[in-house]
């Protein structure tokens, strides 16, 4: 190999005070040892991008970043825009001056030892690596249940996601590029990551349980990501309505013939129960794909406004570059 090139870490974080100082230690130490092995370069640094958190965490960063100048770098973010928001803005602003990158949450349950894998699967060519559960020991069953019918629902829905893949990959700077002109402001990373396309390969590891702090993404935030994903990058949702929609003619027009023939007999007064069943069984059916719909004008709107998906309020760096978006 030739001389090693620069990888930068961008990681997220939302009021992640107890746990940002273990995790600057870890990373510290691995950017150390795959820089004595010469994997990466002594430019490499390690970015935290504080999401508008309310607790210490930017305080945090600037400590870091002080002390340790060419090793840790800080974005601020003007206000807290959520996760994929905050990844986005750090790979924006390190993607001209890395030759690589790897996103990876705070709170240390992505596994830091994987990193030197993902690299030397970068300099096997690969643009993409992604960093895949092999298990979910860890994980409670209720959300291990959910976060695997998560995967499943989406793939269902036509969203095709890489399984049991979340946030922490790798992606070469021309990935990077190319993903900067994907203009979406309903971000969803997992399901963009792969339509940008370029050789890739999947690294396994365990993820472990949440160092410290609490999770950010409780169960209906996550059940909104779900949707988000889903209307994102698929309308196989309005299909399927629209499928729905022609089985319910089709239904009726049986249901026509039943009520003519039962009219014929004389036997009418029985249809009460089946008017008044088919009346809230239609209403209800109606209005769920009225609000599916709903979603996606919701989405549109959002798109047409254009506004921007995150705002740098700082931009903490050894090289001094301020940068504003
Ligand atoms: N996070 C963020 N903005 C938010 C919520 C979360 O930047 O609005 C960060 C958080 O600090 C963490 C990562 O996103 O680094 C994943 O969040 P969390 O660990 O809470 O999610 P979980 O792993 O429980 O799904
Ligand atoms: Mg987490």
């Amino acid at each position: 190999m030739d001389s090693p090139e620069i990888l930068y870490m961008v990681v997220p974080c939302y009021n992640e005070h107890e746990v940002l100082r273990q995790t600057a230690e870890q990373l510290k130490n691995k950017f150390n040892s795959l820089m004595a092995e010469k994997l990466i370069s002594s430019k490499s640094r390690i970015v935290f991008v504080n999401d508008g958190s309310s607790d210490q965490t930017w305080l945090i960063i600037k400590e870091l970043h002080q002390a340790c100048p060419n090793l840790f770098s800080g974005i601020d973010l003007a206000h807290n825009s959520g996760h994929q928001n905050a990844v986005l803005a750090g790979l924006m602003t390190v993607k001209d001056i890395c030759d690589m990158c790897i996103t990876m949450d705070a709170d240390l349950q992505d596994d830091i030892n994987t990193i030197d894998e993902m690299v030397k699967k970068y300099y096997e060519g690969n643009h993409v690596v992604y960093g895949v559960r092999s298990a979910r020991e860890t994980d409670t069953f209720f959300k291990k249940f959910t976060a695997e019918s998560f995967y499943k629902f989406m793939k269902v829905m036509g969203a095709d996601v890489v399984y049991n893949h979340a946030d922490f990959r790798l992606m070469s700077k021309r990935v990077l590029q190319e993903l900067a002109n994907f203009k979406e402001v309903n971000l969803f990373l997992r399901g963009m990551v792969p339509l940008v396309g370029f050789q890739n390969c999947k690294v396994y590891y365990e993820r472990h349980e949440r160092a410290a702090g609490k999770s950010k993404y409780p169960l209906k935030k996550m059940l909104s990501f779900a949707v988000n994903g889903i209307t994102s990058f698929s309308t196989k949702p309005l299909k399927l309505i629209t499928a729905l929609g022609l089985i319910m003619s089709v239904a009726s027009f049986f249901a026509f013939i039943w009520a003519f023939i039962t009219k014929f007999f004389g036997y009418t007064e029985l249809g009460w129960s089946s008017t008044i069943c088919s009346i809230w069984l239609i209403g209800g059916l109606q209005l769920f794909c009225l609000g599916i719909i709903g979603e996606y004008i919701g989405k549109i709107y959002a798109e047409v406004k254009q506004r921007p998906r995150y705002i740098i309020a700082e931009f903490l760096s050894d090289t001094n570059k301020k940068e504003e978006k």
